[in-house]
């Protein structure tokens, strides 16, 4: 059963998962206040929000001071660019959104005595050198490469964040996202899953990183929004790591989504990412026994029901 919180503020609540945030919290009886400035995501993802009597759509940017007028009981930060392609563009703003972003967030929570959840990520581990990742892991991070504006901005959110918590009394936690995956990723935000099921769906070619033996662990995004939950509803401070450690090649899921949409594009081989993380897959150990949470649904399930979410929504050319 979703927990209800009285009223939430979802930053970043207009994006992949904050808008699915919203919609679980809503159908539980949770007013919710989404706070979003459109930098990586647009409005359509809430449009069939909009209306609903407990939903609200604020246009704000978390590098300013978020000055709203109602009293939260939980604050969920998300608003941040997510996608390398995304933060390769915004570098600067995206450490604002984890640095301002979040000590704005954490003011609100302080202000309201509410409960704040950070969503971190699977990248403040880095490129590991410990497998699976456990929270006690302090992660193998470039601190300035391309990569380090999102990973070192998410490494600063949680010391920041422990801060609070520590100094001033915040009722903080931190969930660490490992790569998450459904419906409403924005068709070119160049991730893993809406890039191969759009070219696929498209007959393009799949373009696989490297030698694409890089491995993933990839999560359908109910899941992680129910962990998200089950963590604002305890009193867990964290770390704790959320996401399905079923561990794949990014090869192997390039052939998954080629074998789900029945397409015939070819593989190619493009360069890999700079300082891409080899090998990633989450020990969830500590959600299983603190928060009685693990994923439920399997790839087998939840990429039939995102290729089917793209096919519906994004206009794409005929297969070839
Ligand atoms: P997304 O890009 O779809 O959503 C991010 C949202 O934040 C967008 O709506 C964007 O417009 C908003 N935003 C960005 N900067 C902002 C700012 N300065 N002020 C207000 N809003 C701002 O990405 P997502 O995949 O939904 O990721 C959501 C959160 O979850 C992010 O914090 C991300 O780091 C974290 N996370 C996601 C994944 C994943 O696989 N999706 C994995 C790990 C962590
Ligand atoms: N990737 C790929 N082709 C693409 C996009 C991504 O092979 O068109 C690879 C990428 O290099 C990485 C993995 O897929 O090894 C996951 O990338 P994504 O951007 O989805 O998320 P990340 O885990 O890197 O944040």
């Amino acid at each position: 059963m979703t927990p209800a919180f009285g009223r939430a503020l979802v930053t970043g609540g207009a994006g992949f998962v904050g808008s699915h945030l919203c919609e679980r919290l809503l159908a539980a009886g949770t007013e919710v206040v989404a706070a979003d400035n459109f930098a990586t995501a647009d409005a359509g993802n809430v449009e069939h929000l909009l209306g609903l009597p407990g939903f609200r759509l604020a246009t704000r940017d978390v590098t300013e001071p978020l000055d709203e007028p109602d009293h939260f009981d939980v604050v969920f930060h998300l608003a941040s660019a997510a996608s390398p392609r995304d933060y390769f563009r915004l570098p600067l703003e995206t450490l604002r959104a984890g640095s301002y972003g979040t000590e704005h967030a954490l003011d609100i929570a302080e202000r309201d005595g509410a409960r704040f959840v950070l969503a971190s990520t699977s990248e403040v581990y880095g490129d590991p050198r410990e497998h699976p990742q456990r929270e006690d892991y302090w992660g193998h991070v470039n601190p300035i490469g391309p990569r380090s504006v999102y990973d070192e901005a998410k490494r600063y959110a949680e010391a920041l964040t422990s801060a609070m918590r520590r100094e001033r009394g915040v009722n903080t936690a931190i969930a660490r996202i490992f790569n998450t995956y459904g419906p409403r990723m924005r068709a070119d935000d160049g991730r893993m899953i809406p890039t191969f099921v759009c070219q696929a769906l498209g007959g393009e070619p799949l373009t696989v990183a490297g030698t694409g033996q890089q491995t993933r662990s990839i999560c359908y995004v109910d899941d992680t929004v129910r962990g998200l939950l089950a963590l604002a509803a305890s009193d867990l401070p964290g770390p704790v790591n959320l996401g399905n450690p079923h561990e794949l090649t990014v090869l192997r899921i390039a052939k998954e989504v080629l074998s789900v949409t029945g397409s015939s594009s070819a593989i190619e081989y493009i360069d890999a990412a700079v300082d891409d993380p080899t090998r990633r897959c989450p020990d969830i150990s500590l959600a299983r026994r603190e928060l009685g949470w693990e994923p439920e649904i399997e790839m087998a399930e939840g990429l039939p029901r995102t290729v089917d979410w793209y096919a519906r929504n994004i206009p794409l050319e005929p297969l070839r």
